[in-house]
């Protein structure tokens, strides 16, 4: 047994498309097939493209016209489909969710994601995969007689050689089975035993191909109650028996085996299980740019703070910040530049706060500040000192930039929903004001 081969577990439906094709023609066939990715050739390399890119550019207000070249869209490894899955885990990283399958000529076959190949390595599927003659070339042997052949000669075989059943065939094939339990009432009904066994065996005899899997030959034993599969090859011509008890401690000990023997892989299998659930853990908390908590951490963190603030019978303030004339510097400056400011601006904003207030990235360049045990009053000079600090701020290149705040108090029975759309009333009042200021919802 062998773990599958990397063409019997890609998704051959792939859809491609020549790197030199336009962006829209890539969308519409994405759309058409309800794929969220889709595989770029480049000669003999391969780039990916996902939705995700596409939304992407058009935050950047990127034309569809543009060419799949333009896009700098990541490259894909490639394994040629006849490699073993574990060799495909090589090839994964964090970086690398998919893998390009290849025919022999370097021609794509197909596509597998890290978790189509990690749920092949599981057991069941071993078991699925794992076939009756793969038992056969271990070198289980099976007894088999003539149909003419003696019973008493028989039993004394079966005596001498410790055998719990023999098979009788004719011409190979098998017609019939003696088991212990079946020469038990021989003796007891004291039979001929100078007559051929042909008269006293189980017949017919269920046979089960050699090329039928462990699962399947347990399942045929169950639903018949047999303690035993008789397999035969294509012909029909016998090629072995192998007791259920046998089945199931061979199929184990073989798995405890291959346990054994790809250890080292399967420890990296759960290092990058291990690292995956800490990075998707980051992802469910931080934003990735600014490393302010994100819109969803927020949620979680308003409603213990709400808690607290409703035990402790304390206050909770909320400031809203939104950053002025942003687009301006992404236009002029560039995005990266763009970027840059907000990293900058975050950074300022958790300087000015102290060590329990909450700073969140609410959107493309808003944030959201909760401050425990905080009343209006005193929300409002530390939304103004934030305000100060951010107008001081000099940045490279781009000077100075400004942000505008709304403020707000929770009071009991506020959901965050509540709080958040009194503090941008109070933000869109302060934009109208001419922005760069603070105004709270004691100023409507
Ligand atoms: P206002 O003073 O009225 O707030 O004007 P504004 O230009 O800041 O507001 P608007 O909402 O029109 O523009 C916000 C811009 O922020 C548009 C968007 O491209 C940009 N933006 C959003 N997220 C990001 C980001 O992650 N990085 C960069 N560089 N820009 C972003
Ligand atoms: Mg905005
Ligand atoms: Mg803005």
């Amino acid at each position: 047994m062998k773990f599958p081969a990397i063409g019997d577990i890609a998704t051959t439906s792939v859809i491609s498309l020549d790197i030199n094709e336009k962006l829209f023609v890539a969308l519409e066939l994405m759309i058409e097939h309800s794929h969220r990715h889709m595989v770029i050739c480049e000669g003999a390399a391969f780039r990916l493209v996902s939705i995700m890119d596409i939304i992407k550019t058009q935050g950047e207000n990127i034309f569809l016209q543009i060419s799949l070249s333009e896009m700098n869209l990541p490259q894909i490894p490639v394994i040629d489909k006849h490699k073993n899955v574990l060799e495909a885990l090589e090839l994964l990283s964090d970086k690398n969710e998919h893998i390009c399958v290849i025919n022999q000529d370097g021609t794509l076959f197909g596509f597998v994601t890290q978790s189509d190949i990690i749920a092949n390595i599981d057991p069941q599927t071993l078991m699925e995969n794992y076939r009756l003659q793969d038992f056969l070339k271990l070198g289980r042997r099976v007894k088999m007689v003539e149909k003419d052949a003696k019973t008493g000669t028989i039993l004394q075989q079966m005596a001498e050689e410790c055998i719990d059943n023999v098979i009788i065939v004719d011409a190979l094939k098998p017609i019939g089975i003696l088991t212990t339990k079946d020469v038990m009432s021989l003796i007891k009904n004291q039979v001929d035993m100078e007559l051929s066994v042909s008269n006293y065996m189980s017949t017919p005899v269920q046979t089960i191909q050699k090329t039928a899997s462990i699962k399947d030959a347990l399942e045929h034993l169950k639903i018949r109650n047999f303690k035993r599969v008789v397999i035969v090859d294509e012909a029909g011509h016998l090629e072995g028996v192998v007791a259920q008890k046998e089945l199931i401690y061979l199929t184990y000990s073989k798995w405890a085996m291959l346990m054994k023997e790809h250890q080292d892989e399967l420890c990296e299998i759960n290092t990058l299980l291990e690292n995956k659930s800490k990075e998707y853990e980051m992802m469910a908390t931080f934003d990735s740019l600014t490393g302010l908590y994100n819109r969803y951490k927020f949620g979680e963190l308003y409603l213990t703070s709400y808690k607290s603030m409703i035990q402790r019978e304390n206050n909770l303030s909320l400031i809203l910040i939104d950053i002025d004339y942003f687009k301006k510097v992404n236009d002029t400056y560039g995005h990266n530049m763009g970027d840059t400011v907000l990293r900058k601006i975050a950074n300022k904003v958790l300087q000015t706060l102290r060590n329990n207030d909450i700073v969140c990235r609410w959107g493309g360049e808003e944030f959201v500040v909760l401050m425990p045990t905080v009343g209006l009053i005193q929300a409002l000079s530390l939304a103004e000192s934030i305000r100060l600090n951010i107008e001081n701020l000099v940045i490279d290149t781009v000077g100075h930039v400004t942000i505008s705040l709304g403020v707000s108090e929770v009071v009991r029975g506020d959901s965050m929903n509540d709080v958040i759309y009194r503090a941008d009333q109070a933000l869109y009042l302060a934009k109208k004001s001419g922005r760069n200021c603070v105004k709270s919802e004691l100023d409507f």
